[in-house]
């Protein structure tokens, strides 16, 4: 049964772009399924990349990995991005996760934790986690990848880029044999320079950027679309919504949509935002509330229980996430768990 607003995920989209990041890169691809694939569901996501042939996955946190262990069964490779820390060992053992250290505290943890595969990553400038170059450890056995991170990569222009590059490049010398990888999405498109053995995309794999825009060989994965609860008339002078967000000048036909942002239609949409409805992107009226947000649909044939789109192939997602002053991967992992998840090709 349909319902009032459906988070649709395309897996065969999700599969074409997997393989086009591998002949964009000429490498492997593992994919980031961290944060429940951003929003799309990371069993149904990485079960199909699985039989597209991912055998290597990254999450970020040990539950994550944990839940996706259970999902997958006990072949695929599982990297946890944020290492070993607080109780996380335990948990990383008994699921056979591999942990991606950051810091000499977390190298300890794992040793005294009984140690075994796990990766490492060097912070090349981007000063979030990972060892310094100067500070990156000896090679020690069980190092089975050594990571680095971009800080510009959706921007192919930034001289940061090549710098971070070329740093990573000097310190995976000292790790003969282990696995390298550099480029998240946007760095998949800097140059085969910048692939290394493997590349952990995820946004674009889900038909995010990068640069804010897909590329134009991205496929768009999921659409957000919400059902038409009511059509009214606006007369001139009267206003849409909360705090009097909008101000019709003239009659008008409003659509109230079953998509607020308890379903993840972010407020700060404001002035900016629109919808695809009925062949056309028309703007959305004053406040988005809880559960429903309005769309103008003047001239427009629009009737109740028709779909409109917040996002998806009429309405690309960069574009309705530069709308909300944002980027597409919080777009994804704003919606909530009130949403349905519906797949296309499972
Ligand atoms: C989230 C993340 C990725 C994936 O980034 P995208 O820009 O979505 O491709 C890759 N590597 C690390 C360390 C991450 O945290």
């Amino acid at each position: 049964m349909p319902s009032p607003a459906l988070l649709s995920v395309d897996l065969n989209a999700l599969a074409r772009n997997f393989h086009t990041l591998e002949a964009v890169t000429g490498v492997p691809v593992h994919p980031v399924v961290k944060a429940d694939a951003y929003g799309l569901g990371a069993e149904a996501c990485a079960k199909r990349l699985m039989a597209e042939g991912a055998r290597t996955f990254f999450v970020a946190r040990a539950g994550e990995g944990a839940a996706l262990r259970t999902a997958l069964g006990p072949e695929p490779v599982l990297y946890v991005l944020d290492g070993c820390h607080g109780e996380a060992a335990g948990l990383l053992k008994a699921a056979d996760l591999r942990p991606v250290l950051n810091q000499p505290a977390q190298m300890k943890a794992w040793a005294e934790a009984g140690g075994g595969a796990c990766g490492i990553q060097i912070d090349t400038g981007l000063n979030r986690l990972g060892f310094r170059p100067e500070d990156a450890p000896e090679a020690f056995d069980g190092l089975s990848l050594v990571m680095s991170h971009l800080a510009c990569g959706d921007e192919p222009d930034q001289p940061m880029n090549r710098r971070q590059r070329d740093r990573f490049a000097g310190v995976v010398e000292r790790y003969p044999g282990v696995t390298r990888s550099f480029a998240n999405s946007g760095g998949c498109f800097l140059g085969p320079d910048f692939a290394f053995d493997a590349v952990r995309p995820g946004v674009c794999l889900y038909g995010g950027g990068p640069e804010g825009r897909p590329d134009e060989r991205i496929a768009p994965v999921a659409a957000l679309t919400a059902e038409v609860l009511l059509v009214r008339d606006v007369r001139a002078g009267e206003s849409v919504g909360y705090s009097r967000g909008f101000v019709a000048e003239r009659p008008m036909r409003a659509a109230v949509v079953a998509a607020g942002y308890a379903d993840g239609v972010l407020r700060a949409y404001g002035p900016r935002g629109a919808v695809w409805v009925a062949g056309e992107t028309r703007p959305l009226l004053g406040r988005i509330s809880m559960d429903v947000c309005t769309v103008d649909v003047t001239g427009l044939e629009v009737a109740v229980g028709d779909r409109v789109e917040l996002f998806g192939a009429h309405r690309p997602i960069d574009a309705a996430a530069a709308a909300a002053g944002t980027i597409s991967y919080e777009l994804l992992t704003a919606v909530t768990v009130r949403v349905p998840r519906a797949y296309v090709g499972q």
